[in-house]
């Protein structure tokens, strides 16, 4: 059975590059009838933030992705949270220091600092393994019972991960498919901390392990890290599983990777909720800026990855059928807010009218405004394709609300000296119209204007004029229909002053 995970550090906020990666693995789970769980990836106390972790559970259930397994909905491999799983990772650290493949480590950062400066004098990058094995303190230079000493005296130390000396790893990625890492490049890492702390490589291996994980589906930027979790597999004898390595989403404008201060500095959310900082600003949400759920999933399957077809827009249950992590791209994705706005403006008008016509209600109660709410909806229909968000329905209807109060000038300069007589006949043509839906009105009125000759400009212009105030709003009549003949013939009264 397909398993896959979510595993963010409750750091802040999750950005919008987390809630593609989250997406991903949701949309692979599903696709193969999987299970799809959230850790909690917690080990590093100094950067754990109050709320984060609250923010992440809220933000996926508000995108309609939420997990099937993770805190509050135990599965059999928790607990998912990584600080709570301490107990669990000492062993494993012990394990691979029996079997050789970690060692004891005592180095201070004052004397890894001056090894690095030496040879950053000698043109040179510090690497921390074999190749500077002799200057570093560890219990691979010095005697078992040495070591046994310093560690019982209570001295500092650090298990690191012992790398292969002269190895080319054939490493395969799904996305990026083979790839060569030379061990002797790489750190040997720290796995555990002397505060009984894991770091995240090891508590991250340990936990894919024992949680089961079938496919490791995550940010472009933990490929470097690739090479040490096979290692850390095969130093443990277990299978790993298999990697994808997602591209980097990019800024709008430029190639430098989307950061998580770009949005509020360009004026469109990257995150999902809006979240307070410590500092005591806002961070705006997408939720909080009238964005659809639905909008922001499509447009961010799309950002890596598409069906190989011209189809953009994709409801959920698509997206997990279409779904392939052979057709995501390996190049980075920009991060476009146009297209963003453009796929919330797709899914807006396709929301129920009584969905919206609540939501125009607020409005209209702040204002003062009493209108009956099968009367609102309508309104609302006519509109909603105009919109992109909630906070234009005001602006698209606020004609059917209050007559205008201005009249735009280019349309004004059309009312020409006999225009006043026109409207004055088709006030009478409007009176003796009983039936005052939207087709029998326009049909009345076509043909009176078709047997007096007047041609059609010369009565819609200054009709869309008096109703409205400017050239602009859905069909006609369905104003006329709406608004009723009184007002209709009470607004046109009034533009003829
Ligand atoms: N805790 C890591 C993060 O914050 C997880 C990386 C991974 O998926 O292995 O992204």
């Amino acid at each position: 059975q397909v398993r896959v995970r979510f595993a963010p550090s409750p750091t802040g906020p999750l950005h919008i590059g987390g809630v593609r990666t989250a997406l991903f693995n949701y949309l692979f789970a599903k696709k193969h009838g999987g299970v799809f769980y959230l850790r909690i990836e917690d080990t590093d106390q100094n950067r754990f933030v109050p709320g984060a972790e609250e923010y992440i559970i809220e933000a996926l259930n508000w995108l309609g992705i939420p997990f099937d397994e993770g805190i509050g909905k135990e599965g059999g491999f928790g607990p998912y949270r990584q600080s709570e799983r301490k107990a669990i990772y000492s062993a494993y650290a012990d394990e691979l220091i029996n079997s050789g493949w970690a060692y004891y480590a005592f180095d201070t950062a004052e004397a890894l600092d001056e090894l690095r400066k030496q040879d950053e004098a000698e043109g040179k990058t510090f690497i921390y393994n074999h190749s500077n094995r002799e200057k570093l303190d560890t219990s691979l230079v010095i005697s078992k019972e040495e070591t046994q000493k310093r560690i019982d005296a209570g001295e500092h130390y650090v298990i690191r991960f012992k790398t292969p000396v002269g190895e080319t790893l054939h490493l395969n990625d799904i996305i990026r498919g083979d790839i060569k890492f030379e061990t002797n490049l790489l750190d040997d890492k720290v796995l555990f901390k002397s505060d009984g702390m894991p770091t995240y490589h090891l508590a991250n291996i340990v936990d894919d392990h024992l949680m089961e994980t079938t496919h490791v589906i995550r940010g472009e930027e933990w490929l470097p890290s690739m090479p040490l979790h096979e290692l850390l597999y095969k130093a443990f004898g277990w299978e790993a599983p298999q990697f994808a390595h997602l591209p980097l989403i990019l800024k709008p404008i430029g190639n430098g990777k989307l950061s998580k201060r770009d949005g509020d500095k360009l004026g469109f959310p990257v995150f999902p909720l809006e979240w307070k900082n410590p500092d005591g600003t806002t961070s705006s949400g997408y939720r909080e800026n009238g964005f659809l759920p639905e909008a922001v999933i499509n447009f961010l399957a799309l950002l890596g990855w598409n069906p190989g077809t011209d189809q953009e827009l994709f409801t959920l249950d698509e997206l997990v059928n279409l779904f392939d992590l052979e057709r995501v791209h390996k190049a980075g994705a920009k991060f476009d807010p146009e297209k963003n706005k453009w796929f919330n403006h797709q899914y807006f008008g396709r929301q129920d009218n009584e969905v919206l016509a609540k939501e125009l209600s607020q409005v209209l109660l702040e204002k003062g405004i009493n209108k009956p709410v099968e009367y609102i909806t309508e309104a609302v229909r006519l509109v909603k394709e105009r919109a992109t968000f909630a906070s234009e329905l005001w602006d698209l209807t606020d004609y059917f609300f209050i007559g205008p109060t201005s009249y735009d000038e280019k349309a004004t300069k059309n009312w020409k000296p006999e225009t006043n007589e026109v409207m004055e006949q088709l006030i009478t043509v409007l009176q003796n119209t009983h039936d005052f839906s939207s087709a029998n009105i326009e049909a009345v009125t076509k043909a009176w204007i078709e047997e007096n000759g007047i041609g059609m400009g010369k009565v819609m212009q200054p009709l869309r004029l008096s109703l409205v105030g400017a050239m602009k709003g859905p069909h006609l009549f369905d104003i006329i229909a709406l608004i009723g003949k009184e007002e209709t013939i009470a607004r046109i009264r009034k533009a003829m002053e």
